[in-house]
């Protein structure tokens, strides 16, 4: 039996392990143990479960195999951050990266391999949309992250933000798979309140996420809260438009109270004026907010340039005003491309 043909076993649940034993006439708590293995332990190979007999991890390695990832190459920037290009069983690549900063370690992951969306200023959203991760393949970008913080910087990870590549919300069944895995207590056990899923903003998914009352955060890629704009910089909008993000994060807000934070990034002559930050202010009076202003990260010809400092500060200035908190974001990790909108495999062209 070739590999392919071969069953995924972490795509089974502990009740279908469970099952698998007593089918073969085996006690179902060896189902836990293998779970175990899988989820707490992260073996890679049916050999490393030395609580089974020989023969039943044999049996096991003729009917499953361990799809897992690999981190294929680690770059580290001069402020810390670490870029991992990761590799999925099936040879393509994602990125994800460690962020650490004096209190916290942020993973920062990946959910699809290349974007179904067309923002115009996003490294990623020129490749293509090749596939969607699987549950496991995003879970173990946060294991395999939680190991380099220990490893590097003495503490385990602390927060998980779903900013790599893709968009988040067109994988959603695997994003909120992993996320189920990655906060309980057979996976990583971590706070739910330390991951933030962000969307370009998908209106029908926020709703649909919104109905099953998450406890995790919410932010949203804004960057224009004026229609035509949006539809000119984020193409998409034309189909998502504005009008039902709006009602989509109220309509979160209203299921789940809890906070949302716009990112924003400022440019040049496409939303440095005061009839942008108008809108802007007026978009946040829909649910309670804040604004995360993020730096550009410029990734090619320079059609789009960073705002200057003045238009930013006016920003600033006017969201304070109007008392929306407001926090401006210094990019992470850009000598080695692993700031917001810059992953694209670039080890791989
Ligand atoms: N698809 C999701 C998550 C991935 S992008 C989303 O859009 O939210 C993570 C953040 O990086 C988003 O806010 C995105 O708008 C921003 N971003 C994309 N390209 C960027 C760039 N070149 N410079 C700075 N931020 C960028």
């Amino acid at each position: 039996m070739n590999a392919e043909a071969k069953t995924d076993i972490r795509a089974l649940s502990l009740d279908a392990l469970r099952a698998f034993f007593m089918e073969q006439g085996e006690q179902p708590f060896r189902g836990n143990q293998v779970y175990e293995w899988l989820w707490k332990k992260g073996a890679h190979r049916f050999e490393d479960m030395t609580n089974l007999s020989k023969p039943l991890r044999e049996a096991l390695e003729e009917r499953f195999t361990i799809n897992h990832i690999a981190v294929d190459q680690m770059q580290r920037s001069a402020d810390g951050t670490i870029k991992n290009a990761v590799k999925l069983h099936d040879g393509l690549v994602v990125e994800s990266v460690l962020i650490p900063t004096d209190s916290r370690t942020t993973a920062c992951v990946s959910s699809q391999v290349g974007c179904s969306l067309d923002c115009r200023f996003c490294a990623t959203a020129r490749l293509k949309r090749m596939r969607n991760l699987n549950p496991d393949e995003i879970y173990d970008q946060v294991v395999a992250i939680d190991r380099q913080s220990r490893l590097y910087f003495d503490r385990p990870l602390s927060n998980i933000v779903f900013m790599g590549m893709g968009e988040p919300l067109m994988n959603y069944p695997n994003v909120m798979k992993a996320i189920e895995k990655i906060t309980s207590e057979d996976g990583l056990g971590m706070s739910p309140k330390r991951i933030t899923v962000s969307t370009s903003g998908v209106p029908k998914l926020i709703r649909k996420m919104a109905d099953e009352q998450p406890r995790f955060n919410l932010a949203v890629s804004l960057h224009s809260a004026i229609e035509e704009t949006r539809t000119r910089i984020m193409p998409f909008n034309e189909k998502m438009p504005l009008s039902e993000l709006r009602e989509a994060v109220v309509y979160w807000y209203g299921k789940t109270r809890s906070r949302i934070t716009y990112e924003y990034v400022v440019w040049e002559g496409v939303n440095d004026k005061a009839v942008d930050i108008r809108a802007l202010l007026d978009f946040c009076k829909a649910a309670p907010c804040k604004v995360n202003l993020i730096e550009y990260n410029p990734i090619d010809d320079g059609e789009f340039r960073q705002a200057s400092p003045e238009a930013i500060d006016r920003y600033v200035q006017a969201l304070e005003g109007a008392g929306v908190t407001v926090t401006v974001r210094r990019s992470r990790g850009k000598d080695i491309d692993a700031a917001c909108g810059q992953l694209a495999n670039k080890s791989q062209e």
